[in-house]
């Protein structure tokens, strides 16, 4: 057992329910690596939107009961299980995905899913990874197919993978537009790689993306709100243009008949579907950003354990995201 400690705090779900089910309990049996997963002492866990909908139970993914959320954590392993030979004791490694869950003091992961902390991140940064940065590598590159040279609209740029598309985008030679609901989360979206930004409260921010953009028109759209967007975005693609549809949290009205004439696509992205190779790809890539500089993650809005319930309903309904929110566990 790590450091003679056999029990824990976590948070737990008992039932499916509003944020008001995650409990804070201080009694948990430490988790217990088995053969390739590690024991990891956790310091920081990324919260992501999608934690918040499997913990209603309305998320495709319901795991059984009781569970604990999270799945991006940085931290130090405190010991690995057989066959495990790219980690020993004291490694700091922040991870995607965890067997265990992350709002805790410690998790196991899969040792696939673990990889080491680059040396210029803090562990809140570690804990910003994860989901965000290989979701944003998976639309942009690997279904969105961005080359050098096109033009990128990162419709809300401002949260976690927002911010993971811009840097990535500038930094692979796209032309990068942001968009953000506050001026202060315009000022970071230009920080983080964007040539420019527009605010989506505006009343005519649309009209001045399109004149930013040209006749042209923009090549690929990262979307974070689909039910709100869809339709305009259609409106402002280039011909052959793609829409990534990364978030979307209802239904929306489309003419189909806007994607006819520029031959454009809307395509779903989900990180779960995502292949082996795609997410080895996306690891070699983002650990790569971090040794040459252009990953950086930007934490934003940090809560104790204690506070995960109001974390959970800060993601969902606070406007004006400033990068990455972060659970700290120690
Ligand atoms: P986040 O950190 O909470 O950021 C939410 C972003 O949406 C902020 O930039 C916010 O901007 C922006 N936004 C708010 N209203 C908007 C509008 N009308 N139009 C455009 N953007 C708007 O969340 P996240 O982690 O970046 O995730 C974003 C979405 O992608 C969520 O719905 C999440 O569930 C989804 N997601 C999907 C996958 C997948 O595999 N498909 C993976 C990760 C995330 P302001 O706060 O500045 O207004």
């Amino acid at each position: 057992m790590a450091m003679g400690k056999n029990v824990m705090r976590a948070v737990r779900v008992f039932e499916f329910g509003g944020p008001e089910v995650l409990k804070l309990v201080s009694d948990v049996s430490l988790p217990v690596p088995k053969e390739n997963q590690v024991l990891i002492k956790v310091h920081a866990c990324g919260i992501n939107p999608v934690e918040t909908y499997i913990r209603s139970g309305t998320h495709a993914k319901k795991p059984s009961l009781p569970f604990t959320p999270g799945s991006d954590v940085a931290g130090v392993i405190e010991g690995v299980g057989e066959h495990v030979t790219a980690f020993k004791k004291g490694d700091a490694v922040f991870t995607l995905g965890t067997s265990y869950g992350g709002y805790a003091e410690y998790t196991v992961a899969s040792a696939h899913t673990v990889f080491p902390l680059p040396d210029k991140l803090d562990f809140k940064q570690g804990a910003a990874i994860g989901i965000p940065y290989f979701t944003a590598y998976h639309a942009l590159f690997q279904k969105g197919s961005a080359r050098a040279g096109e033009t990128v609209l990162v419709h809300g740029a401002s949260g976690g993978v927002g911010i993971a598309a811009c840097q990535m985008a500038r930094a692979y030679g796209l032309k990068v537009l942001g968009t953000a609901g506050t001026e202060e989360g315009m000022n970071l979206v230009l920080k983080n790689g964007a040539h420019k930004a527009f605010n989506h409260r505006k009343k005519d921010y649309l009209t001045e993306i399109k004149e930013f953009a040209g006749a042209e028109g923009i090549n690929v759209i990262i979307e974070m709100l689909a039910n709100v967007n869809l339709a305009n975005d259609l409106q402002l693609l280039s011909s052959g243009g793609r829409v990534m549809i990364v978030g979307c949290r209802g239904s929306i009205e489309i003419n189909p008949r806007d994607t006819m004439l520029k031959e454009s696509s809307i395509r779903g992205i989900s990180l779960f579907s995502a292949s082996k190779e795609e997410m080895r790809e996306c690891a070699a890539t983002l650990l790569a950003g971090a040794d040459v500089g252009w990953l950086k993650p930007v934490v934003g809005r940090q809560y104790p354990m204690e506070k995960v319930a109001e974390a959970h309903k800060d993601i969902i309904h606070n406007q004006g995201a400033l990068g990455k929110m972060v659970l700290l566990i120690c």
